[in-house]
């Protein structure tokens, strides 16, 4: 069986899926962008606010006429929000206004309607409080200018993001085009969830975590499928894959037993299955099948998730224009030990002060994956650490 190194295999990973991941723009609805990420600079096609309004219900004046209270003001009308109210205010007058609606020239006050009681007359409002120039009055451009930069390109859309892009009235985005990703899961143990287990049968969850992780890295999952060990129907799901994804991972299938489908399969096509030194996730697979690469990840869950994270996440981010995850270096809390030449990727948990082992080196402890937050990458030649040395972390 070939060796790699974890870093040579990365290479070759992305020479196969670089191309196949070129970054691409597309045009989507505002009310479909949510967690996409922006493809260009976005600039504002018009001044926010649109024209000068009202930030309180009350009466809209000339902030000198009020400088002395109490005063009563004749009352010449009333604005609603979303009328065009009237052009002036006549001197020595107040308009009655709601939030949002437009002031009138002439006033550059509002008076909130908690200060003022009604007047004697028909209509008319004394005043109780003056207010200065500018107060409760939303200015025409005072959150943005047209022309202003709204976002860059790169920022992932939140709900706020499209609260702005809406509020200038813009129905479209560039954004990027999310990567197409097919996942296969193999195993004839595998059962889905909600179905009872029978002897020798297992919950498959694989399929759920590499769907969930291309997900959250801005990849669109367009299959995901699970095959038993059996060649023909692998075969089947792999034609609708490639079909279907610009990539295709898979699980399980890839080391040395019998029944292991993805090498059977994939090797007779030209894929190279051997062995990466890292821990967990030492047997990989790669293949490129009708024009499309097929990533093939060994199945215990946690090598299968290690994986990803090490080959495929950093691909995949930046097909969609998400930012790399950077490592960091955290003081380790306790000791650990390492095997001689390979990579070793240990589920941690950040705490204060630095991060501590959150479970032992077995790749079929998905509970403890759970309860991580980080990897603690430990090189290939260091088989010992001790409490108080700084170690490198990948965010999970
Ligand atoms: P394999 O790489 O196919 O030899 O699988 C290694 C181990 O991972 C075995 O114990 C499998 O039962 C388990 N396994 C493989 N695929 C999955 C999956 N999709 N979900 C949960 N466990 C799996
Ligand atoms: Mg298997």
């Amino acid at each position: 069986m070939t060796r790699r190194s974890v870093e040579d295999h990365a290479r070759e990973v992305a020479a196969l899926l670089e191309p196949a991941l070129t970054p691409r723009t597309e045009a989507v609805a505002v009310t479909a962008a949510l967690g996409r990420v922006l493809a260009a600079d976005v600039w504002s096609p018009l001044d926010l606010p649109p024209f000068r309004n009202s930030q309180m219900d009350g009466f809209a004046v000339a902030a000198e006429t009020v400088r002395t209270v109490p005063v009563t003001l004749p009352v010449s009308t009333t604005v609603a929000a979303g009328s065009a109210g009237p052009d002036r205010l006549e001197p020595g007058t107040a308009v009655r206004i709601m939030t949002g609606a437009p002031l009138p020239d002439g006033a550059d006050a509002v008076v909130p309607v908690e200060d003022t009681s009604p007047g004697d007359g028909a209509d008319a409002v004394t005043v109780h409080r003056g207010r200065v120039s500018g107060e409760f009055v939303r200015d025409r451009g005072d959150d943005v200018h047209a022309g202003d930069l709204l976002l860059a390109a790169g920022a992932r859309l939140t709900a706020r993001h499209l609260s702005m892009f809406a509020a200038v009235g813009m129905s479209e985005l560039p954004v990027r085009r999310r990567p197409r990703v097919a996942v296969l899961t193999t195993g004839t143990e595998l059962v889905a969830a909600g179905n009872p287990l029978r002897p020798g049968q297992i919950y498959e969850s694989n399929g759920i975590a590499l769907a969930a992780s291309c997900e959250s890295n801005s990849a669109e999952v367009v299959l995901l499928d699970r095959s038993p060990d059996d060649s023909d129907r692998f075969r089947e799901l792999l034609r609708r894959a490639t079909a279907a994804a610009d990539v295709v991972l898979t699980s399980g299938g890839v080391s040395m037993g019998d029944f292991e489908v993805v090498r059977e399969v994939l090797t007779p096509l030209g894929g190279w299955f051997g062995h990466v030194g890292m821990q967990p996730g030492g047997p990989q697979g790669l293949t490129v099948v009708d024009g499309v690469p097929v990533l093939s990840f060994p199945g215990n869950p946690v090598s299968t998730l290690v994986s990803f994270e090490v080959f495929a996440r950093p691909l995949l981010r930046r097909a969609a224009g998400l930012a790399p995850v950077a490592a960091d270096s955290v003081t380790l809390l306790g000791p650990l030990t390492s095997p001689a030449g390979r990579r070793q990727f240990l589920r941690g948990r950040l705490v204060d002060g630095g991060v501590r082992l959150e479970s032992g080196p077995g790749s079929h402890l998905i509970a403890a994956l759970a309860r991580a937050d980080v990897l603690i990458d430990v090189p290939e030649d260091v088989t010992t650490m001790e409490a108080g040395e700084n170690v490198q972390v990948w965010p999970l």
